[in-house]
C-alpha cells in the first residue's frame, strides 16, 4: 500500500486561525509578507525560539505587550518605561480592523 504525497495540496490548507503563524521575531501574524520589525530593538533574532518563548517575547509579555509594539521599544530590561521608537516603519493597514 503506497500513499500519495501531497504535492498538489495548495499552501491555504495548512493554515488555522491559531497561534502557528506568528512571527517568531515580532509575535505578529503576517504569513506570506515579510518582518518590517527586524530592525526594531526589542527584535527576536533568534528564528528558532517562538516569539512566546524568546527573550523579548517574555520580557514584552511582562510589561503588558504581548508583540513587538511598533512604534516604541523597551531599551532598558529592568524598566517599565518604553521608549519612543522613532525609526519604526509605516503599519500597514489591516483589512480587518475598522477605522
Ligand atoms: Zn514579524
Amino acid at each position: 500500500m503506497t500513499f500519495e504525497t501531497a504535492t498538489n495540496s495548495t499552501s491555504e490548507s495548512a493554515f488555522s486561525d491559531t497561534m502557528e503563524t506568528a512571527c517568531n521575531g515580532c509575535g505578529w501574524k503576517h504569513p506570506g509578507r515579510k518582518c518590517m520589525l527586524k530592525s526594531h530593538p526589542n527584535y527576536n533574532n533568534d528564528e528558532s525560539t517562538s516569539w512566546r518563548d524568546s527573550t523579548s517575547g517574555k520580557l514584552l509579555l511582562a510589561k503588558g505587550e504581548r508583540r513587538l509594539p511598533w512604534d516604541k521599544y523597551l531599551q532598558d530590561s529592568n524598566s517599565d518605561t518604553f521608549t519612543k521608537w522613532t525609526k519604526a516603519p509605516e503599519k500597514p493597514i489591516s483589512k480587518k480592523l475598522k477605522t
